[in-house]
């Protein structure tokens, strides 16, 4: 496994010790315990605003995708940049209200809204729908026309491009479930412009998810545009277009493409097109603006080194980050420098407490080890703590936002009663 540089914001003392900003990930540990998640906001601020420099004069919404790291810390701080937000439940929507988002600047994406969520959405002003299917278009019309309201709706078409990455979150190919085939929605379009609880306001897609190359980008803008262009003569008159999420970043040795490569990518399609020239471009990005900035902080419990496979039992596990189980993916994770001790040198495995086989953080992982000493999984802003679970009943962890040389708890660490302070023991005999 190639030792990785240090994401952005992440650096080392002179005495080799890991430092967020300006705060060492030691201090950390000691004012908020083992396992923590902390993010730079530093690194969030900058992710943004390569995005929106990279837009230069054209008009664009970034609608930051809320799933990738929904805690209200993080989204306030999104907020106070102008971002919009991209949400999939009325959950999330009602999370960006708490942290002093915009419904008007959000999108709700989903294959399986609920009339309820969809009541919801619209009675909050949501910003635009990004309808899945027909059926679901249906029972937009009919819930706008009840509440005497009328919809923004776009529909999320599948442009059957492929994203070229892992097959759980590939999004844009004909047979996944998600949008609707772009073959199938001009006339779905002709239908939602006749209703009179709908507004179509633009075109949505969203191939997928980690992306390590602007091509799939490109073909799936030419798609877009060509559907705009036959909406166009049918007098449709789009008022944005929404190209989605989906930018990669660097976990171990992957190279994607900069926020300029992405934006430059799509206003190579749009830019060139009179239809396009005065349409809003939004965007849906999620890992590209959080993961980078976030580190999972964990300690190492036990050694145990074994003549062919090497454990470090760590305190974080599988239900604190799931990713190395889910997708199977690679991590960096390196060594915080702030154990003293003898350390062993071996491949180690990287493991939870967790009772699964499947409970890994990293495999053969070379680093030099000691008991007691801190690592750190980098790259664990998004797609960490808001996928995190209390499986074998773990508090989940507690979450932190550098900012220089100090620190805002942004969630405490989950008081173990209030894991079962929803259930109730059945009566007695
Ligand atoms: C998850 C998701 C995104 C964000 O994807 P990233 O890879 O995190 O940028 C954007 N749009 C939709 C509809 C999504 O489901």
């Amino acid at each position: 496994m190639p030792q990785t540089d240090l994401p952005p914001f992440f650096s080392r003392t002179t005495s080799g010790e890991l430092q967020i900003e300006d705060t060492s990930v030691g201090t950390i540990v000691d004012r908020f315990g083992s396992p923590t998640y902390a993010y730079s906001r530093a690194a969030i601020e900058s992710a943004y605003h390569a995005l929106d420099g990279a837009f230069g004069e054209r008009a664009h919404r970034i609608c930051y995708a809320v799933k990738a790291n929904s805690n209200i810390g993080i989204l306030s701080v999104l907020a106070r940049l102008g971002a919009g937000f991209d949400i999939v439940s009325y959950g999330e929507l009602a999370r960006v209200q708490a942290a002093g988002g915009d419904p008007a600047k959000t999108v709700f994406s989903g294959v399986g809204k609920s009339a309820d969520e969809i009541r919801g959405a619209l009675a909050a002003g949501i910003g635009c729908l990004n309808v899945e299917s027909e059926a679901e278009l249906r029972r937009i019309a009919a819930i706008a026309s009840e509440m005497n309201r009328i919809a923004p709706i776009s529909l999320r078409v599948n442009p059957d491009v492929d994203a070229r990455t892992h097959p759980y979150i590939s999004t844009g190919l004909k047979d996944n479930k998600f949008g609707i085939a772009i073959d199938d929605a001009l006339p779905l379009y002709e239908w939602a412009h006749a209703q009179p609880s709908l507004d179509v306001t633009g075109i949505d897609c969203h191939i997928g998810s980690q992306l390590t190359d602007v091509s799939p980008f490109r073909d799936a803008a030419e798609r877009v545009m060509t559907l705009a262009h036959q909406l166009a003569e049918r007098g449709i008159e789009l008022e944005h277009l929404d190209l989605g999420g989906g930018l990669g970043i660097r976990y171990i040795d992957e190279t994607p493409p900069s926020a300029a490569d992405w934006i430059e990518a799509i206003r190579s399609v749009v830019d060139a097109d009179p239809l396009a020239r005065d349409l809003p471009i939004w965007i849906e990005p999620g890992r590209f603006l959080v993961g980078p900035a976030g580190a999972m902080l964990t300690r190492v419990e036990y050694l145990k080194p074994g003549e062919h496979k090497s454990f470090a039992i760590v305190d974080a596990a599988m239900n604190d980050l799931m990713r190395p189980a889910l997708y199977g993916s690679d991590m960096a994770i390196v060594s915080a420098g702030t154990g003293t001790g003898r350390r062993l040198a071996r491949d180690w495995e990287i493991v939870g407490p967790v009772c699964e086989t499947g409970d890994f953080l990293g495999h053969d992982r070379a680093l030099e080890l000691a008991e007691g000493d801190l690592l750190a999984v980098l790259g664990a802003g998004a797609y960490g703590f808001s996928m995190a679970s209390n499986y074998n009943t773990r508090p989940r962890p507690a979450e932190v936002l550098v900012d220089g040389d100090t620190c805002h708890e942004i969630r405490r660490r989950e008081p173990l009663e209030s894991l079962w302070a929803l259930e109730r023991l059945p009566p007695g005999d």
